[in-house]
């Protein structure tokens, strides 16, 4: 069996029955036992040190009770209705939320001591960091849980207000669900998860990869594109290659998938096989379109003319099961 992709198999139980016991997670946020797990604009909190990897770094309930002012049973409900803490799951029956601090304009600065101190951090290497400059770099673990995280805190921020009738909306089940206020609408509204198809096309030893116009120098990848409403994955994955590349592909194969939170995507990973052979490229989407050999890529090592997707990324996997064989 292949192993997950970076962000999959978090390594944590969802505990979703959970999210509808609101006593037991109003307990829970107030538990010492509990983890929180900061999230301020989309950015979250790591402690990055010479010479060592980055960690996650998480915060305890006197950390988050002095950083909020004090916590108390109608505070915690309070700040549950906005969806300033979410429910994540347990790792070790120990219970971990997400934890919005999105409203400070320096929340290092309120997480300075004692936040800090209390949860046991030490100040320097402390900072909020966008998931993805991080590359992998966390334990997979880690990165899943604070991909979650971040993914949670994104929706809530994106959906204050009812898409049905725009009156505002509560968060509920340990904010997994937003109900609309207003009673004649009630509308639920629930974590969005979009899908993205992200193929590699194949000619016998040949690949077919793109460089997108937002690229870092030199990188190549796998075509991708993002699933249309009344569309099958396979027509999907046709469609987006036909329009960059103006290839056509017959069998599609499955491989696996991703979660990709940035913002809110599942990235489903296919092999494709040409059945032509001509490239055009659609400039407008991409820089650059063309084959490669199997030998050179597995040769080449990575420079300013081209290097390989990051290292955490679904598109790295793709061409690296295909090259070794896979
Ligand atoms: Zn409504």
């Amino acid at each position: 069996m292949r192993s997950p992709n970076y962000y999959a198999a978090p390594g944590f139980e969802r505990a979703g029955l959970k999210r509808r016991e609101p006593e037991w997670i109003r307990a829970r946020v107030l538990d010492p036992a509990s983890v929180f797990v900061p999230v301020w604009r989309s950015q979250n909190l790591v402690i990055e040190v010479e010479d060592a990897e980055p960690r996650a770094a998480v915060l305890t309930v006197e950390a988050v009770g002095s950083l909020i002012g004090g916590l108390s049973e109608d505070i915690v409900e309070e700040r549950l209705a906005h969806g300033h803490f979410v429910f994540l799951g347990l790792i070790d029956e120990r219970p971990h939320f997400a934890l919005d601090v999105s409203a400070h304009e320096t929340p290092l600065d309120m997480l300075r001591s004692p936040a800090l101190a209390a949860a046991g951090i030490e100040e320097a290497g402390v900072r909020f960091a966008d998931l993805r400059q991080l590359a992998g770099r966390l334990d997979r673990h880690e990165g899943a849980l604070l991909a979650l995280a971040r993914a949670m805190m994104f929706w809530h921020s994106r959906h204050r207000f009812c898409g049905s009738c725009g009156a505002p909306t509560k968060s509920e089940e340990a904010g997994h669900m937003r109900r609309c206020t207003d009673p004649a609408c009630a509308t639920m509204h629930f974590p969005r998860t979009d899908p993205a198809v992200i193929m590699l096309v194949t000619d016998g030893d040949r690949a077919l990869l793109g460089r997108n116009k937002n690229f870092i120098p030199g990188m190549y990848s796998t075509l991708a594109g993002f699933v249309e409403p009344g569309e099958s994955l396979e027509d999907a994955v046709a469609r987006e290659v036909r329009e960059e590349t103006a290839i056509e592909v017959g069998a599609v194969h499955y491989h696996s998938s991703q979660p990709w939170p940035f913002p809110a995507n599942i990235m489903l990973g296919f092999y494709a096989e040409a059945t032509s052979r001509d490239i055009t490229v659609d400039y407008g989407e991409l820089a650059d379109a063309s084959w490669f050999e199997r030998s050179w890529l597995l040769s080449h090592v990575d420079d300013e003319s081209f290097r390989m997707p990051r290292r955490d990324s679904i598109a790295r996997r793709l061409i690296g099961d295909w090259l070794a064989g896979g």
